[in-house]
């Protein structure tokens, strides 16, 4: 038995009602015998994208299960209070959530790069602002330090963010957005210590998190090839925190600035080597953009299944307004393009899994997706006619969540920048 799996027969399964174990028990034996016989039949055949294993089959309907239990009720009041409860937070390190990739030695779920996909999109169609929450911290900063940190500083992190401590990562600034690599935040050496100073804007989870991976430039004269990552605890001297932005959407995830005034790290806080800190950062945000991607797909679904039974019911001119056909080419429409950016999103995930390059592909997926949940839940608000329009029903949220996709982890003309780029070098060729 893999980790993965015994992670979800010791971990997971045990949470749950005896009846709802027998559900996925009968799900996951009838997918494995479709597994076996569809082997049988076609030895070796290539498996569509929309598969899943057996572990990543039950995973997702765990978080299915743990989002609409646990996350549902609370979703308006933490989007109105903007903030995510604690209780919340306690849940997803409990069930594994916040170290699905992490070797078991730290504590880890040890399952792959789709399971964490999967766990953002099921979030998603629940509360995209708790899912923006599990996936930095799996995505972009567990990954990270899985990949880049050494011995003793896995050894210090990880167990710990698996168990409690959520992690954070700081690259933006006030005047370097899109233009990320021109930070100037600087780590000034000083004895075996560097000294931090500078301010970074808009970064996620960092009204909660414990700890935080800082882009600094050790060495601004080499322009990007300065930057440098360094692990830095919330309580380090020195390392301020504001309150959280006011936003559009995804009102309970926090957003805060963070000031560096003189703050003294060792140099064992450096993660990776010296100036390594934007291929750090370009490459894990490679992987965090297929779970924005994840994040979107979700939002986008979670907004159609909560609006389709409304058009079936809803009565106008005698009928179901879901009868007229004009409404069903819109319906169709979009059910299309929420599957045709979920393919994206899982083709991406897969080829990462394989270790093949996928930065044109995770522009793709992210782009894409991001359109589509905008399209998507506008078109939703407009099945709904008035009642769309009101905080009485869960439209208007999805849509006002759905609109950070274009904005971060590199914006809509960034993504197509990066695809650009790929399409021309391979054209060059
Ligand atoms: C809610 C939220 C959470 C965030 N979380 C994090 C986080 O956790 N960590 C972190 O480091 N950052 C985070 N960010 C920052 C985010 O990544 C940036 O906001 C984003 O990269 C855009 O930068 P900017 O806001 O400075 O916009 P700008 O870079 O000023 O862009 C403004 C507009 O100009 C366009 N533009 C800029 N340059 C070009 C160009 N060369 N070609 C074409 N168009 C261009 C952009 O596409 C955009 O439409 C977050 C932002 C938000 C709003």
């Amino acid at each position: 038995m893999n980790s993965c799996r015994t992670f979800l027969t010791k971990q997971v399964l045990p949470t749950f009602s005896k009846s709802y174990k027998k559900t996925i028990t009968t799900t996951s034996s009838k997918l494995q015998q479709t597994e076996t016989s569809a082997a049988t039949q076609v030895t070796d055949s290539p498996k569509p994208l929309t598969y899943l294993t057996e572990d990543e089959q039950m995973m997702k309907e765990t978080v299915r299960r743990l989002a609409v239990d646990q996350i549902g009720p609370h979703v308006r009041d933490m989007d109105r209070d903007g903030f995510i409860k604690q209780p919340i937070i306690d849940m997803l390190f409990e069930n594994g959530l916040m170290g699905i990739e992490i070797e078991s030695e730290y504590g880890g779920s040890e399952c792959g790069f789709m399971t964490t996909i999967l766990t953002v999109e099921e979030l998603s169609k629940v509360d995209p602002a708790t899912a923006v929450l599990v996936d930095l911290h799996n995505t972009l900063i567990i990954n990270a330090i899985s990949k880049y940190a050494n011995k003793e500083q896995k050894a210090q992190y990880l167990p710990r963010m698996v168990t409690d401590t959520i992690g954070s990562f700081a690259l933006s600034e006030p005047s370097s957005g899109s233009d990320a690599f021109a930070l100037k935040t600087t780590a000034k050496k000083d004895g075996s210590d560097y000294i931090l100073n500078g301010s970074k804007m808009w970064i996620s989870n960092s009204d909660v998190a414990g700890v935080f991976l800082i882009m600094a430039n050790a060495n601004p004269s080499a322009g990007y090839k300065g930057i440098t990552c360094f692990i830095v605890d919330r309580d380090t001297p020195g390392f301020t925190i504001a309150k959280p932005e006011n936003k559009l959407g995804i009102c309970a995830s926090g957003t805060c600035m963070l000031t560096f005034d003189n703050c003294r790290v060792p140099e064992t806080a450096i993660m990776g080597k010296l100036g390594e800190g934007y291929k750090i950062a370009a490459r894990f945000l490679n992987e965090g953009r297929i779970g924005i991607a994840a994040q979107m797909v979700g939002a986008a679904q979670g907004c159609f299944d909560a609006t389709i039974p409304y058009t079936l019911e809803r009565t106008q001119f005698g009928k179901p307004i879901y009868s007229n056909q004009g409404m069903q080419y819109q319906i169709a429409e979009i059910a299309s393009k929420i599957e045709a950016a979920r393919l994206l999103t899982y083709n991406a995930a897969r080829l990462l899994e394989c270790g093949a390059p996928v930065a044109k592909e995770a522009s793709m997926a992210k782009y894409i997706a991001c359109e589509v949940a905008q399209q998507a839940t506008i078109k939703c608000i407009d099945w709904m006619g008035g009642v769309g329009f009101t905080k009485d029903f869960i439209q208007e949220k999805f849509y006002r969540d759905v609109k950070i996709g274009s904005i971060y982890e590199g914006t809509s003309n960034m993504q197509l920048s990066t695809i650009a780029k790929h399409i021309e070098k391979e054209y060059k060729k």
